[in-house]
C-alpha cells in the first residue's frame, strides 16, 4: 500500500544507498512524481550519488508504458488488455509446451528484481512451465566470483563483512573496480586506507577511483588488460618468496597451499613486469604493504572478473588473501563488489540455472525434495540444470533450443556480449514476452510488452552486496494500467494451471521464500518484514530463532570441514589473440552517470545531456598515429562487427587500451563488439578484452 512517504533504497547499483521517496501531492501534478533525499545509513550515510538523485524522474516519466502492447504485422504495437495479453501468453507458451517440450520455453531474469519476483520467476520457470531454461543477466555480472567464492570459502556472499569494516582498514587492493564512477558513496569507505597512503588500485586506466591514490593516498597499478591473473601469481610468488605467508593462518584454516609456490614459481617480479607492464618494484612494494598491514582488504570488480579465466583470477585474489591470513578474521578480508541492485538475492533464490533457492544445488536430491515440499509437488517433476546465460541465448530459435522468451528486467540487446547475435536468435523465436517499464531496446523486438511497477511503487525484499537484506518500500500507486510482476506470474500460472500457489502479495512471497531458503547456505528463515520495518540488521545466514550473521568465516569457512581451499590456478589462453596486427585492446565498463544498458539513466535528463553519447578514451600518442582527433567520431571494428563513437583523446588509458562504456544504443552498442566466449567454469562471457581496430569516420 503506497504510504506518500517511504524510507526505501536506490532503484540502481547493489550499494542500495537509503532514501527517503515523498510523492508529490495531487495539485502539483504535472510535475515530478516524487521528490528524493538521502537518509542515513551506514553504507552511504545520507548520501547519494547522481543517479540516486535524480531517480524520482524515472516514476513520472512521460515514457512509462501503461498498457500491454502486441506487436501488429506491419512492426508496429497496439495496446491491448491485461486479459487478452495474458491469455494470448498462457495460449502460445501451452502449445509450444505441447509440441516442441517444456524446454522450448525459456525466462530470462534480472539482478535488479526484488528477492520476491526472483524466487517466484524461479518457482514459475520451474513448477508453472516445467522448463529447465532459466538463467538472468547476473551471469553477465557476478557468476565469476561467485564460482570463486564458492570454490574456495564454500560459500558466495559477495562482501562477507559489513562495508563500514573498511573503515578501519590501513590497506586495500581494489581489482578492476571503479567505484568511484559506479557507487560513489563507498569512496568514503576507502578514506582510511588512503590517509595511511595504502589504497591500491589496478586498472587499466587512470579512473576516477585510480585517481583517489594520488597525492600520496596510495598506488595505481596499470596492467595490460586481461594480464590480471598474471599480477596476481606475481603478488602470491613474492609472499611466498619473502617469506610473507601467514604460516599459521595457513596450517590452521586452509587446504591445498602446498601445490601453490610450485604453481607461480615461474612467475617472478621481473617477468611479470614483461606481462602486465606493471614495474617489478611497485609488485613487491604491494605484496610488502598487504602483508605488513594490520587491516588488509582485497576486492575484486568486474573488470577482473569479466574474463574467460574470470572464476581463475577471482581465485588467485583469494589465494593471495588466505596466504597474507586476511578472510575471517573481523580485521580483514576478501570480498568482491557486486554491481546490480539485487545482483547478491537475485542469485540466491532461483533465477540462476543450477540453483534453487537458498543458494541451493538444483542436481542435489536433498535440496530438490526441501524446495519441492515447500511447494507442494513431487521432486521428480522438477526439471534438472539449465543453461548458463550465453548458451541460453545462443539457443534461441534453434533445433531443440529455446522458442518462447520471458525476459523480466534485462535489456539483453545491449547489455549481453556479441549482441548482433543474439539479436538473430530473438529474431527467430516464435514469442518473446517482455515485462518492462519503459519501451527498452529488447522491448522494441518483442511480440507481448508487459508494464511493470517501478521500485518506488512497490513493497519487497533487496539483498545489499553486503549479504544484508532491505526493505523496499512504495512511496506512491503505480500508473492505471501498470502491474506488479508478482501479479503478472501468478495469472500466468493460473492460466497454466501450475501445480503449486503463486501469491502476488509480496509479504507472503517472502514468507515462502523464508521456508524454501530454509536451511540452505542463503537462509533467510529468520528475516521478517516486521523485523526489517523494526530496521534489524538483517545479514544471511539467518536461520530461524537465531541471528543474522554480519562477519562470516570468523569461527569456520562453510566447506564442511570448516577450512578453505587454496586452489591453484594457472593462466589460460585467451579468448582472442590480442595486440596482433595492429590491433588496439578494447575494454568495456560503466559511466558515473549510466546504470548497465541504460534503459533508465538514459530517459533522465540530467544524466543524458551530461553523457549523451558514446566517449571512447584513447591515449594521444594512439589518436595521433590513427589520425583521429578528440571529439570526431570514430569506427571500432572486431571480429563480431563494429560500432561507432565519438573520441576522448586522454592520458589516462594505455597506448594499446581503447574504453568504451556499454549503456549506448543502436550503432554505439559496445557490446556488439565484444566477445560471447564464456569461462568454462562460471558461464561469464569475456566482456571485458577483445582485438579491435580503429579508424576515423566523418561526422555523423
Ligand atoms: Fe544509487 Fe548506487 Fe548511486 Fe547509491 S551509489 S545512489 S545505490 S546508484
Amino acid at each position: 500500500m503506497a504510504s506518500g512517504v517511504a524510507d526505501t533504497h536506490c532503484p540502481y547499483c547493489a550499494l542500495q544507498c537509503a532514501m527517503t521517496v515523498t510523492a508529490a501531492p495531487e495539485a502539483a501534478l504535472p510535475g515530478p512524481a516524487a521528490t528524493i533525499a538521502g537518509r542515513f545509513f551506514p553504507t552511504n550515510r545520507g548520501g547519494l550519488c547522481k543517479k540516486g538523485w535524480t531517480s524520482a524522474e524515472l516514476l513520472g516519466s512521460a515514457e512509462r508504458l501503461t498498457s500491454p502492447l502486441r506487436r501488429r504485422a506491419d512492426g508496429g504495437f497496439d495496446e491491448i488488455s491485461w486479459h487478452e495479453a495474458l491469455d494470448e501468453i498462457a495460449e502460445k507458451l501451452r502449445r509450444s509446451r505441447a509440441e516442441h517440450g517444456a524446454d522450448s520455453v525459456g525466462v530470462f531474469g534480472g539482478g535488479g528484481l526484488t528477492n520476491e519476483k526472483s524466487y517466484l520467476l524461479g518457482k514459475f520457470a520451474r513448477v508453472a512451465l516445467g522448463t529447465s531454461r532459466i538463467d538472468y543477466n547476473g551471469r553477465y555480472c557476478m557468476s565469476s566470483a561467485a564460482a570463486a567464492g564458492n570454490r574456495a570459502f564454500g560459500v558466495d556472499r559477495g562482501l562477507p563483512f559489513p562495508v563500514t569494516d573498511l573503515d578501519d582498514a590501513d590497506t586495500i587492493l581494489i581489482l578492476g573496480s571503479n567505484v568511484a564512477e559506479t557507487m560513489p558513496p563507498f569512496i568514503g569507505h576507502l578514506e582510511g586506507a588512503r590517509a595511511a597512503g595504502g589504497l591500491i588500485v589496478v586498472d587499466p586506466r587512470v579512473s576516477a577511483t585510480a585517481r583517489l591514490t594520488h597525492d600520496g593516498g596510495g598506488m595505481h597499478l596499470q596492467p595490460t588488460p586481461g594480464s590480471d591473473l598474471v599480477l596476481l601469481l606475481g603478488l602470491i610468488h613474492i609472499v611466498i618468496a619473502e617469506g610473507l605467508v601467514d604460516e599459521k593462518y595457513v596450517a590452521e584454516r586452509t587446504v591445498g597451499a602446498a601445490g601453490l609456490a610450485r604453481s607461480v614459481s615461474q612467475w617472478w617480479p621481473e617477468r611479470v613486469q614483461e606481462h602486465t607492464g606493471v614495474p617489478a618494484w611497485e609488485l613487491r612494494s604491494v605484496a610488502r604493504r598487504l602483508a605488513a598491514s594490520n587491516g588488509s582488504y582485497i576486492l575484486t570488480g568486474r573488470g577482473v572478473e569479466q574474463h574467460v579465466d574470470g572464476t581463475d583470477t577471482a581465485t588467485a585474489a583469494i589465494n593471495l588473501a588466505l596466504l597474507l591470513g586476511l578472510p575471517g578474521t573481523g580485521r580483514s578480508g576478501y570480498g568482491t563488489l557486486t554491481g546490480q541492485g539485487n545482483g547478491q538475492g537475485g542469485r540466491e533464490h532461483g533465477q540462476k540455472a543450477d540453483q534453487l533457492p537458498g543458494y541451493r544445488k538444483i542436481t542435489d536430491p536433498e535440496a530438490r525434495a526441501h524446495v519441492a515440499r515447500v511447494w507442494g509437488i513431487d521432486p521428480d517433476s522438477l526439471p534438472g540444470a539449465g543453461l548458463p546465460a550465453v548458451q541460453l541465448l545462443a539457443s534461441l530459435g534453434q533445433p531443440d533450443g529455446v522458442r518462447c522468451l520471458l525476459v523480466h528486467g534485462s535489456n539483453l540487446v545491449i547489455s549481453s556480449p556479441d549482441v548482433a547475435a543474439v539479436r538473430a536468435g530473438i529474431e527467430r523465436l516464435d514469442l518473446l514476452v517482455v515485462c518492462d517499464f519503459f519501451f527498452t531496446e529488447t522491448a522494441s523486438l518483442a511480440d507481448l510488452v508487459l508494464p511493470v511497477t517501478q521500485w518506488a511503487e512497490e513493497e519487497g525484499t533487496m539483498t545489499s552486496l553486503e549479504g544484508r537484506v532491505l526493505r523496499r518500500r512504495a512511496a506512491l500507486a503505480p500508473p492505471n494500467g501498470v502491474r506488479d510482476e508478482l501479479w503478472i506470474l501468478s495469472e500466468l500460472a493460473r492460466r497454466l494451471e501450475a501445480p503449486s500457489t503463486f501469491s502476488d502479495r509480496p509479504e507472503e512471497v517472502f514468507e515462502e521464500l523464508r521456508l524454501a531458503s530454509e536451511g540452505g547456505l542463503a537462509d533467510y528463515s529468520g528475516i521478517s518484514y516486521e523485523a526489517l520495518d523494526r530496521g534489524e540488521e538483517a545479514y544471511w545466514p539467518y536461520p530461524r530463532g537465531s541471528a543474522g550473521t554480519p562477519r562470516l568465516f570468523l569461527d569456520r569457512f562453510a566447506h564442511p570441514d570448516g577450512l578453505a581451499r587454496i586452489v591453484p590456478v594457472r593462466p589460460s589462453a585467451k579468448a582472442e589473440p590480442l595486440h596482433q596486427g595492429g590491433a588496439l585492446t578494447l575494454i568495456t565498463g560503466r559511466l558515473l552517470e549510466h546504470y548497465q544498458s541504460g534503459a533508465q539513466t538514459r530517459r533522465v535528463d540530467e544524466l543524458q545531456s551530461a553523457q549523451p553519447e558514446a566517449r571512447v578514451q584513447l591515449h594521444p600518442a594512439t589518436a595521433s598515429r590513427l589520425g583521429i582527433e578528440d571529439g570526431g567520431w570514430i569506427e571500432l571494428e572486431t571480429a563480431r562487427g563494429t560500432a561507432r563513437g565519438r573520441a576522448a583523446v586522454t592520458g589516462d588509458i594505455r597506448q594499446d587500451t581503447v574504453f568504451m562504456p556499454f549503456h549506448f544504443p543502436g550503432d554505439q552498442t559496445a557490446n556488439l563488439l565484444t566477445l560471447s566466449a564464456t569461462d568454462p567454469i562460471s558461464g561469464m562471457p569475456e566482456f571485458k578484452t577483445a582485438a579491435v581496430h580503429v579508424r576515423p569516420i566523418p561526422e555523423a
